[in-house]
């Protein structure tokens, strides 16, 4: 893999070191041609025949399968649609109806707030007496047992980068009866992801975050072959009807997993995703892991000798990290924004994480010695220190 060229294949603005594309990837250089084609040569020309003459209505699979490479999906059972929240939603809806006369949903404590709020307003809203318990990261192995209906997990903490082991989970899961739901937001993209060969039942992402689809760009969601003909749709919008076309008054869910569309996709976006998939198309997961591995292991050394007042968040052990590594400090926020003042864009998570993304797509070795070098600047002259960086804006 020729990092330096999928590096040139993206807009970097000049002088910022971009250690955040686990939360916004950058925009390929040929994202706003292929995003203005489809507003003047589609939208423009076709209008509504774009539907079918530009192909936008096939976009969400055929999109959906470029992803399924990056995370060992079966072909023809990604798609894409709305945000990652409603894909938790129907994913987890899915997997209760498959445990019906089980009652407990499990997670943990690492997992991202949406993915537990929407469980609960699910729960809430079944009105069957289902429980979301949340344990501790560590003890989900020892909490599974043959009360719980769902193990739903996010692979990668969007905080630490600490990463599930997803073969062994599901695994342990399924000899109990339970149906697994797998967050993959900091995974695809990131490092290789086996769904057909871990047995996954259900998965999630989003493609705004690794796969630079761009803010907003629409989230997807993977069914397992074995439950996608048997799979009831909670949100059952008309694009998932087997015949959206012949505008029945009841809904059949449509064949396979374009059941779980549920309305007009955002085209716009799709094009945006479209281009990037373009890049991704040719990427080796396994030399980009290697190298998620490589830049990571840089930084950690290279912080930990020249700022000795951080501490490690992230587990120093490669093989249980994603591609993020995150610190410890009292004043992370005021630092990170004094970093990001210095032109290191890394992102804070409260209550005292600094995180940092490694996409090697577009970062390498002189970026991740750079940021230690200014990171390092920062802390010896106390530069944070200072009431501009301890203002806390909304997005953080
Ligand atoms: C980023 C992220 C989300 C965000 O969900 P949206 O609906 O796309 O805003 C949800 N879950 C996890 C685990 C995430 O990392």
């Amino acid at each position: 893999m020729d990092f330096a060229a999928t590096k040139a294949l993206f807009h970097l603005p000049e002088g910022m070191i971009y250690l955040d594309g686990n939360s916004l990837g950058p925009l390929p250089k040929a994202t706003a041609a292929r995003v203005a084609k489809t507003v003047t040569d589609e939208w423009g020309e076709m209008l509504i025949t774009g539907w079918n003459k530009a192909g936008w209505m096939a976009q969400p699979t055929a999109l959906g399968d470029r992803i399924g490479r990056l995370i060992g999906a079966e072909a023809g059972h990604v798609t894409l649609g709305d945000t990652l929240s409603i894909k938790v939603y129907q994913a987890l809806a899915s997997a209760i109806d498959l445990n019906p006369d089980r009652k407990v949903i499990l997670s943990d404590t690492g997992n991202f707030p949406s993915d537990l709020y929407m469980a609960a307003g699910l729960v809430g809203s079944l009105g069957r007496g289902l429980e979301l318990r949340t344990v501790a990261p560590e003890d989900v192995m020892a909490s599974l047992s043959k009360g719980i209906a769902v193990l739903m997990l996010t692979q990668v903490d969007y905080r630490t980068g600490r990463m599930h082991d997803m073969a062994a989970l599901t695994k342990a899961a399924h000899d109990l009866g339970i149906v697994t739901v797998w967050d993959l937001a900091h995974s695809a993209g990131a490092l290789p992801v086996d769904l057909a060969g871990c047995n996954a039942d259900f998965a999630v992402g989003c493609t705004y975050k690794y796969l630079n689809g761009g803010p907003g760009a629409p989230a997807f969601i993977y069914v397992a072959p074995r439950h996608v003909a048997t799979t009831r749709p909670a949100l059952s919008g008309w694009l998932g009807h087997a015949a959206p076309f012949a505008f029945d008054l009841d809904y059949r869910a449509g064949t396979g997993i374009e059941r779980m569309r549920v309305g007009t996709p955002p085209v716009l976006q799709m094009a945006a995703l479209d281009a990037a998939m373009d890049i991704w198309d040719s990427v080796d997961m396994d030399a980009l892991r290697a190298r998620s591995i490589a830049l990571s292991e840089a930084f950690i050394a290279g912080v930990e000798s020249a700022c000795p007042e951080l501490r490690l968040a992230s587990p120093r052990d490669a093989n249980m990290r994603g591609s993020q590594v995150s610190f410890h400090h009292p004043e992370g926020y005021a630092i990170m924004q004094a970093l990001i003042a210095a032109g290191v864009i890394g992102d804070f998570r409260a209550p005292d994480i600094m995180r940092f993304g490694f996409t090697p797509l577009f970062i390498d070795e002189g970026d991740v010695g750079r940021a230690v070098d200014i990171l390092a600047e920062i802390m010896r002259d106390r530069t944070w220190d200072q009431p501009q960086f301890k203002q806390r804006a909304a997005v953080t």
